[in-house]
């Protein structure tokens, strides 16, 4: 796949060579004829497979055969999803997981070993970096946190043990974005493997491997799955890359269950639609609550205030459904209750989907952590997140000015 130019506003960026994502997201993957001349992909029911003598056995191991062996080691939709979603990021292979984390833990457990370092942007999900400073530790590896985007401090961080650098991009709740060049150049100088979670930008945004980034992760059960209905994680990559990544995902046993591949895959069809319409409305919301008084500062990539505006515009085609903003002003509870009177947002965790979801980080995320850890992680008490779903853009900013308007009024 050809690198895409880099000229800023070449709102194109994004897309991928040859057939376009929702083409791509449609087809990719799927057989042409299906069993029982089905247009969908059936859901296949079997923790085990049968072969109908033992010369069949022998034939799928020496052949490489790709068919059902034992239902830890994958199934048929699976195998349809992994290819649509590494022809969504333009990689050679994608290995999908039960959840984001069991995609993050898979492949930190294949890749490290003890001694081992692992340098780490500082904004990233706290579970990943709970995995990693209270987990790893145990076995030996050693995590290293530098400033997010601070390109020269993970570079003096490597040393001869370092075996992967990893970020998120956008970062989540403040949204900065990694330059993926610079990234990706400090890793392959080093001969250090580098990995994007690229969660909130998806494939539509973000085409990290045509930078050269080696792993892409995504939590499926946000953007990619989009209904809010099923967990799921994946890494794509190189089919070289992953194979060891893969083997140790059969031992693990974190693998999807055959409905919730099926969701994944009927979610996928729509992918791009949600998408355009996702982008619409943060952009939208970003540019309501910029404007709007009882608001000190918006967190989002596609405002000009933005740290990273700049890089934005280069790497990224669309800058997502996240917006996280700060109420003027006010503390914890008052901000509080702005979240309490939103009427069309739901107040849950997660993002992606086509329900709106609306949370203030201290309450949902942070609520046991000290003052002084809360302030380490960048989430100020006035903090609240909006992930955008795919409602009426009009509607959502409605909400978002009447919970304002009567919680600043009580
Ligand atoms: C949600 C999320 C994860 C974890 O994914 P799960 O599917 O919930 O396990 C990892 N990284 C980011 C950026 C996320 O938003």
């Amino acid at each position: 796949m050809v690198s895409p130019s880099r000229d800023v506003k070449q709102v194109s960026s994004a897309e991928p060579q040859g057939p376009g994502l929702s083409t791509l997201s449609v087809h990719a993957g799927e057989s042409r004829q299906k069993p029982a001349n089905s247009l969908t992909d059936p859901i296949v029911c079997a923790s085990t497979y049968s072969f109908e003598n033992s010369q069949a056995i022998i034939d799928y191991i020496e052949q490489d055969q790709q068919r059902g062996e034992y239902g830890r080691y994958g199934n048929p939709g699976e195998w349809v999803v992994e290819q649509k979603l590494a022809a969504l990021d333009g990689a050679e292979d994608g290995v999908l997981y039960s959840s984001g984390m069991a995609a993050i833990v898979g492949l930190f457990m294949t890749r490290l070993n003890q001694g081992d370092e692992v340098i780490f942007f500082d904004e990233c999900y706290h579970r990943s970096r709970e995995f990693c400073t209270k987990h790893l530790s145990r076995f030996g590896v050693v995590t290293r946190q530098v400033k997010a985007c601070d390109y020269e401090a993970m570079e003096d961080a490597i040393n001869e043990n370092t075996r992967l650098l990893v970020s998120e991009s956008p970062t989540n709740p403040h949204l900065s974005v990694v330059d993926l060049e610079r990234f990706a150049t400090i890793g392959k100088k080093h001969q250090v493997d580098t990995l994007i979670d690229a969660t909130l930008a998806t494939p539509y945004n973000l085409r990290p491997i045509e930078y050269g980034v080696d792993y892409v992760l995504h939590s499926a059960t946000k953007y990619l799955g989009g209904h809010n209905d099923l967990l799921a994680g994946v890494i794509v990559g190189s089919k070289e890359k992953l194979e060891d990544v893969r083997k140790l995902r059969g031992i693990m046993g974190a693998i999807n269950a055959p409905h919730s591949i099926y969701l994944l895959e009927r979610g996928l069809k729509t992918f791009e639609l949600r998408m355009e319409r996702h982008n619409q409305n943060g952009q939208a919301v970003a540019e309501f609550l910029a404007d709007h008084p009882a608001v000190e500062k918006v967190y989002y990539p596609g405002l000009e205030s933005h740290p990273y505006y700049e890089v934005a515009q280069e790497t990224m085609r669309g800058f997502g459904g996240l917006v996280t903003f700060l109420v003027k002003d006010a503390d914890w509870r008052q901000t509080a209750n702005i979240v309490d009177h939103c009427k069309i947002a739901r107040i849950a965790p997660s993002l992606g989907g086509v329900e709106t979801l609306i949370e203030q980080p201290l309450v949902m995320s942070y609520f046991q952590c000290t003052p002084e850890e809360r302030k380490r992680f960048g989430i100020q008490d006035n903090m609240i997140r909006v992930a955008c779903g795919i409602e009426n853009t009009a509607d959502l900013i409605q909400d978002l000015s009447q919970a304002i308007d009567q919680a600043t009024d009580s």
